[in-house]
């Protein structure tokens, strides 16, 4: 079998390997990366994974789809010092929370929230690339708030990356800002944006199509969209799925959702053959994906600001992925839908919505129940969870499935990192872990930018290395 090739869900650009996806991130028409087929594992194979170490998983899920850029010697290698730096030894632990419900907990990597899993690797690999090749680039990424300190951690220190990180202005949590301000290493910069979490993502789309600036800098994105981030998140439904039993029996996964990029890499180890019962798209009150999965109309609403902030986007990009398999890998329709969301969205027809409702399930969660899903949780189980963990504990009690399938729901922060939502919820006032107890006391380094291209593109010129 030859490698498999990346090519663009927009049609338009030409494929890639799987190194050139990982540094182009978002393809030259637009689109994003898709492999070009699916690996196929084998029953056999898939029960093979469960109780192995995490790592060994990893390995085993990722290596189909990165062709030669990497010996298998190599990429283990990266895969180990990827994880060292988490704090359980199986790095997402399943813990029972009901009769047939499981939390998998995705915080315990160095900025408690599951965005460590992909960043951790792909700060690794990329280094090693852009050494290999004598060459360096500029990580341009925006955040909703677990990306950019994810992305921070991962890369500081990096010889080879400078790493710049757009951030919604008061609208991340403080230990989410003082995560992305207190990293003292100089080729990592937070860049605070008087604006909303969409808009820091189109600022950094149109760097991107800035093509001048984009050559110029040597620009690559770390963002949700990037292949590598998905194929990383594939792993651990993998893990979870076959500690609970598959491939003998069918697992449910809630993933609390904003960007649809931790869901679309449960579509991918469905793809790839991981019997997953349903694939639960659960939103807070900023809900498009919901409403479109309901309705069939992808609409833009206001962004209104949540208990949830990871989730408070409008415009959730790797949708596009899972548009693209939904009508038949048609490149065009995809554009031509693509092309009316910035006048305010579009329908799906009718065969796409089929087969969009075919592969998940949605719900959505207010702001009281939220609130009351974190309080009645604490209670029912002992355990604390973060406003986004809730929503997909809520959404999957509420689309609760056929008896004796276990339903997954996602932890995917540590409480701590959100404390005014929790200690709202139960009066309980969740504790750093030791390892992050002084994060506030260290110095903030912070550049303030409006929401105007030309002010971020030089507020990042004159900052780079590059
Ligand atoms: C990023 C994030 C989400 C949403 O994940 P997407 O891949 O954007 O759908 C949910 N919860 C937390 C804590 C996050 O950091």
């Amino acid at each position: 079998m030859p490698d498999i090739k990346y090519i663009s869900t927009r049609g338009k650009a030409r494929s890639r390997g799987f190194v050139e996806a990982m540094l182009t991130g978002l393809a030259e028409d637009g689109g994003l990366f898709v492999p070009d087929r699916w690996p196929q594992f084998e029953k056999s194979e898939i029960s093979d994974l469960a109780g192995r170490r995490y790592e060994e998983i990893a390995e085993r899920v990722m290596l189909p789809f990165i062709g030669d850029d990497f010996s298998v010697c190599e990429f283990r290698g990266h895969i180990e010092a990827a994880y060292s730096g988490f704090a359980h030894d199986v790095r997402c632990p399943l813990v029972q929370i009901d009769s047939d419900m499981f939390l998998l907990e995705l915080f315990h990597g160095p900025t408690l929230a599951f965005k460590d899993f992909a960043m951790q690797l792909i700060a690794r690999l990329f280094q090693t690339v852009l050494e290999r090749r004598g060459r360096r680039a500029t990580i341009v990424g925006a955040t909703s708030g677990d990306t950019g300190s994810a992305a921070m951690e991962a890369f500081r220190g990096m010889q080879s990356v400078d790493v710049f990180i757009l951030f919604p202005d008061g609208r991340v949590s403080e230990i989410q800002r003082r995560q992305m301000t207190t990293v003292a290493e100089g080729n990592v910069h937070a860049v605070a944006v008087a604006g909303d979490f969409d808009d820091c993502q189109a600022l950094v789309k149109a760097m991107f199509n800035d093509a001048e600036f984009r050559n110029r800098m040597k620009l690559a994105a770390i963002n949700s969209i990037n292949w590598a981030r998905v194929l990383a998140q594939t792993v651990y439904y993998f893990s979870a799925a076959t500690a609970l039993g598959a491939p003998w029996r069918n697992v449910r996964f809630s993933i609390p959702t904003g960007n649809f990029g931790d869901i679309y890499s449960g579509y991918v180890a469905r793809k790839m053959g991981l019997p997953i019962e349903a694939l639960v798209i659960a939103t807070n009150q900023n809900d498009i994906l919901h409403r479109t999965i309901s309705n069939g109309s992808y609409r833009i609403h206001e962004v209104r600001k949540s208990l949830s902030p990871s989730m408070d986007i409008q415009v959730s990009s790797n949708f596009e992925r899972a548009l693209f398999d939904a009508c038949g890998r048609d490149g065009d329709s995809v554009g031509s839908m693509m092309a009316r969301v910035g006048t305010g969205g579009f329908d799906i027809d009718s065969s796409v919505l089929a087969e969009l409702r075919n592969q998940f399930l949605s719900g959505s969660c207010s702001e009281p129940e939220t609130l009351a899903e974190i309080g009645s949780t604490k209670v029912s189980s002992g355990q604390l969870v973060c406003p986004h963990t809730a929503v997909g504990i809520k959404v999957a009690r509420e689309l609760k499935g056929p008896p004796g399938i276990p339903t997954v729901a996602f932890s995917t922060a540590h409480p701590a990192k959100f404390p005014d939502a929790v200690e709202q919820a139960c009066d309980i006032s969740p504790d750093l872990p030791q390892r992050m107890a002084d994060i506030h006391q260290l110095p903030e380094r912070i550049c303030r930018v409006p929401n105007n291209l030309e002010a971020v593109q030089r507020a990042i010129l004159e900052r780079s290395s590059n």
